[in-house]
Parts: structure tokens; C-alpha cells; sequence
């Protein structure tokens, strides 16, 4: 509609963009001028006129609107949301780290499960899917370094989509790591995929994005994920205290769970009650990427040292009927190489990789 072919509907200079059905802002589409940064980053000189006339709306009203659902943010080198860009990169970052620190530590006990020596073959299937869920979540913060640097229907999709798929690959993580006993792993995957297949569908067959609906099920794949999560840590707590016997982490294996889950239920806090960006830059959305930064290594410390402590264990449940092994002492045995989970022996080196 808007382009520097075709003349504006209204007058021969000026191009007059609507947000809502009383306010609209003014600006001269013949300034239209595309730099090569806005080009790289598929600006139109539509695009480039919305954007001037929505800022010229905040210079004179202040930031009390959102348009068509997004704050006003300041633009740089062509990327939308800088702050939310820069976030997710770092979020991308932490997940690429914390994926080679697992296979890192792991590859020992990943070679004596391929050889059959003393770790069970369920392991090496938890294994595999935390290695896939660091895989999906690596996807998931490209998709959204790309949706915050344009917002365009395939990057919204991307990004959307993305994270359910990520947080379903860590409650399919969740269950061969906990339930692996009761339900066979392919088992849950094919009913994740499922759930994911139906999610896709509803999000992507309407013409209209339905984000009501797409909030409720990522909180709400998240809560359930998160309370599993969080029940486990307590029993185990409670259990290792009720035993009077720490085996050799236990406790400090539960903490990192818990300050993970409950750090990332709080965090999600922020996405809920939004308030408009600081300095039309830092708005609820990228505090929350800022705010699962740190979290990350830590859940990746926890999931390498409970699979760590699962192996030398050897047994095929995931640590469900743990109790049963506490009078033989093996929890007392774990340690792997250099030094095993002797090594990182207080919850003060949180997020810090050995
Ligand atoms: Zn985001």
C-alpha cells in the first residue's frame, strides 16, 4: 500500500497510518529513505512509515498503547526488540554451553551404557533426551533472536512454536528420566508429539493467531513440567533428611532442580504483567530473557550430575526406589571422572561449569 512506487492514498506527501479506531499519526513517505541495515532486515517503506508515525504518536501521547499488541521500541541496525535480540542469544549461548558441559561429563558413563557394563539402557535414553531438549532449545533461541529482530508471520511462528516444542521435549526428558520405569519411553514421545502435532494444527490452520490460547498451554505445559519438578526435589529432600544420610549430593542435586523451577516460575511472572518498555527498550518480555540466563547452567549442572549419580547407581529406574539402595551405600560411591560430583560440593558454584 505504502511504498515508494505507489502514491499514498491521502495526500501526495504524507503517509497516515491508523493503530486503532480514534488514533492515527502522520509522516512524510516521501522522506522514505531505506538504509542498507533496514533492507537486510526486510523493512518496507510501509513498514519504515508505520513505525515513524507510531513514535510520533508516543513523542505526543507517551507509551500508553500498544500497536497491534507490541509496545513501541526503539529500533537498531534494523532489529525491532535489540534488548529481547541480545537476551535470546544469551539464552541461545547458555544452552549450547550447558549441552556440551552434559555430553562432556557424561561420555564416560554413555560409553560403558553402549557396552553394557553397569549402566542401564534407560539411562542412555534420558541421556539422549536431554541431549535432544538442549537441541530443541538452542532451535527455540534462534527462532527467537530472529522473531525479535522482525516480527513477521514466519518468525512469530517460528518463535511460537518453537517453545512448545522445547518445553515438550523437556517434560519428554522428565518422563524417561522419572517414569521411565512405568511408561515406555516411546511411548510418552509418540503422546508429546501428539500434543505438539494438535497445538501446531490450532495455531497454524485459523487465520487469526490465537494468543490467549497459545499463552494458556505454554504456562500451562510449563506448570506441570515445573510442579514435577518441584514435588521430586521436596521428596527428595525430605527423604534424604528423614534418612539422616546426605549420599553424597542428594540434597544439593534437589536444590539445583528446585532453584531452577521455581526461579523459572517466577520469571514467568514477568510475561504475565507487562508494563510498557523503559526508554521504549526494556519492556516485562526481555527482563523474562534476561531472567532465564542464569538459570540455565544451573539446570544443566543439575541435569549432569543426576544422570552422573544415576550411572554409578546402575539401576534402571531413574532413582525411584532409591531408597532401597541407601543401606548398601552406593550413594556414598558417586563420583565419576575427575573427581565426579565431589567436585562441585557447594550450591555457592551455582552455574558455574567445572
Ligand atoms: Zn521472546
Amino acid at each position: 500500500m505504502y511504498s515508494r512506487q505507489s502514491s499514498p492514498p491521502s495526500t501526495t506527501n504524507s503517509g497516515t497510518y491508523s493503530y486503532s479506531k480514534t488514533a492515527s499519526a502522520k509522516w512524510p513517505l516521501d522522506q522514505c529513505q531505506l538504509t542498507g541495515a533496514l533492507r537486510l532486515t526486510r523493512w518496507t517503506c510501509e513498514d519504515d512509515c508505520k513505525y515513524r508515525c507510531m513514535h510520533a504518536h508516543v513523542d505526543q501521547h507517551g507509551p500508553v498503547h500498544q500497536y497491534h499488541g507490541k509496545w513501541a521500541f526503539r529500533r537498531m541496525v534494523g532489529c525491532q526488540e535489540p534488548l529481547s535480540t541480545v537476551f535470546s542469544l544469551g539464552n541461545l549461548a547458555q544452552h549450547w554451553r550447558g549441552m556440551q558441559y552434559l555430553r562432556r561429563r557424561t561420555r564416560a558413563a554413555s560409553a560403558r551404557a553402549d557396552m553394557g557394563s553397569g549402566v542401564s539402557a534407560q539411562w542412555r535414553k534420558a541421556r539422549w533426551w536431554a541431549v535432544f531438549y538442549a537441541l530443541a532449545s538452542i532451535h527455540l533461541w534462534v527462532w527467537s533472536a530472529v522473531f525479535h529482530t522482525r516480527d513477521v508471520w514466519i518468525t512469530e511462528r517460528g518463535d511460537y512454536l518453537g517453545a512448545a516444542f522445547a518445553t515438550l521435549c523437556s517434560l519428554q526428558w522428565t518422563s524417561a528420566r522419572l517414569f521411565g520405569k512405568w511408561i515406555p519411553t516411546w511411548l510418552s514421545a509418540m503422546g508429546i508429539l501428539a500434543v505438539f502435532a494438535r497445538h501446531a494444527y490450532w495455531l497454524l490452520a485459523f487465520p487469526r493467531f490465537d494468543y490467549g490460547y497459545n499463552m494458556a498451554f505454554n504456562v500451562g505445559i510449563g506448570a506441570v513440567h515445573n510442579v514435577i519438578w518441584i514435588v521430586w526435589a521436596i521428596t527428595e529432600i525430605v527423604r534424604a533428611r528423614s534418612s539422616g544420610y546426605d549420599s553424597s549430593g542428594r540434597i544439593r542435586r534437589a536444590k539445583l532442580s528446585l532453584v531452577m523451577t521455581v526461579g523459572l516460575t517466577l520469571s514467568m511472572a514477568l510475561e504475565l504483567f507487562d508494563f510498557a518498555p523503559w526508554g521504549r527498550h526494556l519492556d516485562a518480555h526481555a527482563l523474562w530473557h534476561l531472567s532465564t540466563i542464569p538459570l540455565i547452567p544451573v539446570w544443566y549442572q543439575f541435569i549432569t550430575e543426576d544422570a552422573l549419580a544415576w550411572a554409578e547407581r546402575g539401576d534402571d529406574d531413574g532413582g525411584a526406589g532409591s531408597l532401597d539402595t541407601l543401606g548398601s551405600g552406593q550413594w556414598s560411591s558417586v563420583g565419576g571422572s575427575k573427581g565426579g560430583l565431589a567436585s562441585v560440593s557447594s550450591v555457592s558454584s551455582l552455574g558455574k561449569y567445572d
